[in-house]
C-alpha cells in the first residue's frame, strides 16, 4: 500500500522532530544564498536563534517577486557545478523565474512522484503514458523520472498530437495516463472523431489530473468518460513541481508531502494564518532541496486543510482542491470570481460539451460577462426550443452559483480552440 511506509505513516511527533532538523539544515544552507543572507541581515533573523517550527514565522516570507528580482543566481547555494538542472514555471505573465536543481534534489522530487503514483494504485505492470509537455515545464520530466522509478512502462508521449496519443493508448496497453484536465476533455472529441471508445477500446484505469484547478464534477466527467479513477495532483515548478500534494486511493483531498514541504496556509490580505477547515493562500518551505531552498513561498494558491487523519493510514495533512490563484480571480459588478466556480457550474450539466471561455467586456451599462459554452454532440440537434431551454438552464444555474447573471452563447461542438497546456479560461478585454 505504501511506497515509503515509514515515512508516509510516521506519528506526527516523529514527523515534525524531522521537520526541524530539516529546517534547521535547510536554514543553514539558505543562509548561503545572497538573496536569504540579505533578508535574514534585514529582519534581524539569525539561523542558529530557530528553536522551533513555530519559529519558522520570524522569517519573512519569499514571493514571486523576490525570485523574478533574484533571477538568475541569487537564490543559488551551492556551486554551478553541483547543479544538474534547471526548471522555470509556466507562468506567462511577468518575466521568467528559474530554479536550479542539483542530482539530490532530482532524486528527492524523483521519490515524491513514485510514492504519490504508487499511492493512487500504480505497480510496475502499469503502461504509463505522460501526456505533459516535457521541458522547461516540470509536468514532464518530473512524472517521467518517478514513474520509471516506480517500475512502470513509461510512454513519454509529450503534450499533444492527439490522434498520435490515442494511437499509443489502444496499441500500447496505456493502463495510467497524466494529462491536464481541460486537455482530458477535448481529447474526447478527438476519441469521438477517430471512432474509437475511450471506455471499451482503451485499458486505461487511472488517470492523473493536474496543472490547472478543476471541480469534482471534471473529475467525475472524466472518470465516466474513460470509464477509470482519476486522481488530483498539484505541485509547483519553485517547490519543484508535481508531487507536492497528490490524492491517495481514498480520492478525499491530497496529501501534503510534508517531509518534504512545510505547509503554512495565510490569509493572503494579512499574512497571518488562518485555522484548519478555512481557505487560505498556501506558503510552503522547501526542507529537502540542496541547490536552490525557498522559505515561506507564497503559492498565491487558494485551498484549506483537511484535519481529519485520512483512513489510508498516511498522516500528512489533507488540503482541498485548489480553487485557483489569488491572481485568477475577477471582479464583475462588485462580485468577486473565480473561473472554478463557472467550471464547477457548468460540468455539472451533462448536455454541456467539452469547453468553455469566460468573456469580460465593458460598455455604458458596465461590465458584462459572457460564457460561451460549447454544446455536447449528442444534444446539439436543430431543436431550437432545446437549446432555448438549455441556455436559460445553464444562466440560471450560473446565476447560483456566480451571483450574478451571465450572458450565454452556446456553440457547436468543437468550435473553441482547444488547448494542450494549461487553458485560459477568461478573457478579459476590459482593459483595451
Ligand atoms: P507551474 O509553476 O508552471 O508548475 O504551475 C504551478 C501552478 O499550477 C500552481 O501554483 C497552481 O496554480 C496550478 N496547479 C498545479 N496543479 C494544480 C491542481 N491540481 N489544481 C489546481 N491548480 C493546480
Ligand atoms: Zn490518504
Amino acid at each position: 500500500m505504501y511506497w515509503q511506509k515509514d515515512i508516509e505513516t510516521a506519528p506526527r511527533e516523529d514527523l515534525e522532530r524531522l521537520q526541524l532538523e530539516r529546517l534547521w539544515h535547510t536554514v543553514a544552507m539558505a543562509s548561503g544564498a545572497d538573496f536569504y543572507r540579505q533578508r535574514f541581515s534585514e529582519a534581524g533573523f539569525q539561523p542558529q536563534s530557530l528553536r522551533s517550527l513555530d519559529d519558522l514565522r520570524r522569517i519573512p516570507f519569499t514571493t514571486k517577486e523576490d525570485l523574478r528580482s533574484g533571477f538568475p543566481y541569487r537564490f543559488l547555494c551551492v556551486g554551478l557545478e553541483q547543479c544538474v538542472r534547471l526548471h522555470s514555471s509556466s507562468g506567462t505573465t511577468g518575466r521568467i523565474t528559474v530554479i536550479f536543481h542539483t542530482q539530490g534534489d532530482i532524486d528527492n522530487w524523483t521519490e515524491l512522484l513514485s510514492r504519490s503514483m504508487y499511492a493512487t494504485g500504480m505497480r510496475t505492470s502499469d503502461v504509463f503514458q505522460n501526456m505533459m509537455s516535457y521541458g522547461l515545464f516540470t509536468g514532464g520530466l518530473g512524472f517521467h523520472y518517478g514513474a520509471e522509478r516506480l517500475g512502470a512502462l513509461v510512454l513519454p508521449t509529450a503534450a499533444g498530437n492527439s490522434k498520435r496519443q490515442i494511437f499509443f493508448m489502444k496499441n500500447l496497453g496505456t493502463t495510467v495516463i497524466h494529462i491536464i484536465p481541460s486537455y482530458a476533455l477535448s481529447l474526447l472529441n478527438t476519441f469521438a472523431g477517430e471512432g474509437v471508445d475511450p471506455k471499451e477500446d482503451v485499458a486505461l484505469r487511472i488517470a492523473f489530473l493536474g496543472a490547472e484547478p478543476h471541480s469534482e464534477a471534471t473529475r467525475r466527467k472524466v472518470e465516466e468518460a474513460y470509464g477509470l479513477e482519476a486522481f488530483n495532483s498539484y505541485g509547483l515548478s519553485e517547490m519543484n513541481g508535481p508531487g507536492v500534494a497528490f490524492e491517495c486511493a481514498r480520492k478525499a483531498g491530497m496529501h501534503v508531502w510534508e517531509d518534504a514541504y512545510i505547509l503554512e496556509v495565510i490569509d493572503p490580505a494579512t499574512g497571518e494564518p488562518v485555522p484548519d477547515g478555512e481557505e487560505g493562500e498556501l506558503v510552503f518551505t522547501n526542507l529537502t532541496r540542496e541547490g536552490m531552498p525557498l522559505l515561506r513561498y507564497r503559492s498565491r494558491d487558494l485551498a484549506s486543510v483537511y484535519p481529519e487523519p485520512c483512513p489510508c493510514g498516511r498522516t500528512h495533512r489533507r488540503i482541498s482542491r485548489i480553487k485557483g490563484r489569488v491572481d485568477d480571480m475577477f471582479i464583475i459588478k462588485g462580485v468577486n470570481v473565480f473561473p472554478m466556480q463557472v467550471e464547477k457550474a457548468l460540468m455539472e450539466i451533462p448536455e454541456v460539451g467539452n469547453n468553455f471561455v469566460i468573456v469580460l467586456e465593458r460598455n455604458d451599462r458596465g461590465d458584462q460577462i459572457t460564457v460561451k459554452v460549447e454544446v455536447n454532440p449528442a444534444s446539439f440537434t436543430g431543436d431550437v426550443r432545446a437549446l432555448t431551454h438549455l441556455q436559460e438552464r445553464i444562466r440560471s444555474r450560473l446565476r447560483s452559483e456566480i451571483l450574478v447573471t451571465p450572458k450565454v452563447e452556446l456553440l457547436e461542438p468543437q468550435s473553441l480552440p482547444a488547448t494542450e497546456g494549461k487553458a485560459v479560461r477568461v478573457r478579459d478585454n476590459r482593459e483595451l
